[in-house]
């Protein structure tokens, strides 16, 4: 690769971004960080009236949630002088055409196509109207939406994720560029935009291919460097649907309000439907690494949202204290004795908030069950004395079982649910200094 990698995310900023729109941006960013090049977040927006900013602030901070972090910002709605100078230069050269057919006439015209057994390709009527003809519809109070007009003839390209591609552009009709309000379609604006910021690659879902073939004749129509481009497969739920930014499906800051991990939908927004196996990959770097596009199916990416579930719970076992210091504290965890707490209840935990519920078992108070107060009692009578470390429960539970015999879970059960008020829960090895003698010894007694 000759010159550095300038990659781009380009969302329109017309909802919150879902764990399907992860896919390309983190696609997108991981190349970057592999090539060492950098990476461009621009809003789509031409869009006025879906488009909103309080949904372009969200892109960023949803973005940043995910780690990533733009090296550089653009919107579109900033631009429109630039795309209006390459809109006439195609007027120029007669490529972009004006259209006064309402959308009825096109859908009629459609139906006779398809009742004729054609395909409905718009017929470029328009390009047959005189000025005359143009003058005297415009007199009628229409306005024009513009059509690109494309070249009948095949476009191919070497693809980073589906190898040798081409698109028929013969089977298609002339896109409409610009509506009739003068708005603009994506379609021009983005190539634009690649061509003037200099992107060298373009990785993009696979519902883009047919654009591309629109697109490579725009660039060469305004002799413009084509970049590479690599389409990749979308995500889909389990059963094929794909994910839908109106219906709010799965959006990050959903996941993120759940307790998620970033790593953990990284990971999963990534690797399915990949050559690797979907598993949590907490660094950035590593997630790199494993990235190749040349690898990455032409399936559909199938993924079911609970996979989640298990890249979370990974990635928070392994975690060190120093990474949750924050959260811990802000989740009522006092920092003296935290990092003890962490690491006696990090095996336990599916998210990282249900540290909350454990450090309030630790805190107390809790409502201790006890089904048998003489064993309790006697239990009672053997707490060791303090100091209390990591060997506490062990010498204690020893002592317990010698005098009252009482062995495996009929020694540890009611031990924990009179201390704990719980069957389940960490190992009360690391539990039992953190509450302390004091407070081991009222549970005891049954009181919380
Ligand atoms: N705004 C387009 C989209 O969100 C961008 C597609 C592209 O990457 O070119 O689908």
């Amino acid at each position: 690769m000759t010159a550095t990698p300038l990659v781009r995310f380009a969302p329109s900023p017309t909802g919150y971004l879902h764990i399907g729109n992860a896919r390309p941006a983190l696609l997108n960013a991981l190349f970057a960080r592999a090539h060492q090049g950098r990476f461009l977040l621009r809003l789509d927006d031409t869009d006025a009236e879906r488009s909103t900013q309080a949904f372009a602030e969200a892109v960023a901070e949803d973005l940043a949630w995910l780690e990533i972090v733009p090296d550089l910002f653009a919107r579109q709605s900033d631009r429109a002088a630039i795309y209006d100078a390459a809109a006439e230069r195609l007027k120029a050269m007669g490529r972009l055409y004006p259209c006064y057919e309402t959308q009825d006439e096109l859908e009629r015209r459609r139906r006779r196509q398809l009742g004729r057994g054609q395909p409905p390709i718009y017929d470029r009527a328009a390009l047959a109207l005189t000025p005359a003809e143009r003058t005297a519809l415009e007199a009628e109070g229409r306005k024009p939406h513009w059509r690109f007009k494309l070249d009948a003839r095949t476009v191919a390209w070497h693809d980073l994720v589906r190898g040798e591609a081409t698109v028929d552009c013969a089977s298609l009709s002339d896109p409409v560029l610009i509506r009739a309000d003068g708005s603009y379609l994506y379609t021009l604006p983005s190539v634009v935009d690649d061509a003037e910021m200099g992107i060298t690659h373009v990785i993009r879902g696979e519902d883009h291919v047919t654009n591309t073939g629109v697109q490579v004749q725009i660039f060469e129509a305004l002799g413009s460097a084509i970049p590479v481009f690599g389409h990749h497969n979308l995500l889909t739920t389990a059963d094929g649907e794909g994910l839908s930014k109106r219906l709010g499906h799965l959006s990050l800051r959903g996941l993120r309000e759940a307790g998620y991990e970033p790593a953990a939908v990284r990971s999963l927004a990534v690797l399915t439907g990949t050559a690797e196996s979907v598993r949590a990959v907490a660094s950035l770097d590593e997630l790199a690494g494993l990235v190749d596009l040349a690898q990455i199916s032409r399936a559909p990416a199938k993924f079911d949202p609970q996979e989640l579930d298990g890249l979370n719970a990974r990635l928070v076992h392994a975690m060190p204290y120093a990474e949750v210091a924050d959260r811990l504290a802000a989740l009522g965890v006092p920092p003296d004795g935290a990092q003890a707490f962490w690491e006696a209840v990090r095996p336990n935990l599916a998210k990282v908030s249900e540290a909350g519920d454990w450090w309030r078992v630790v805190a107390g108070p809790v409502t201790p069950v006890i089904g048998d107060p003489a064993f309790i009692g006697a239990a009672a009578a053997l707490l060791p004395a303090e100091p209390w470390d990591g060997e506490t429960w062990k010498t204690w539970t020893g002592a317990v079982k010698a005098t009252t015999g009482a062995k495996g879970k009929a020694l540890f059960m009611p031990l924990r649910l009179a201390v704990t008020g719980l069957e389940h829960g960490p190992d009360l090895g690391g539990l039992l200094p953190l509450i302390g003698r004091a407070a081991v010894a009222r549970r005891l007694a049954g009181a919380g």
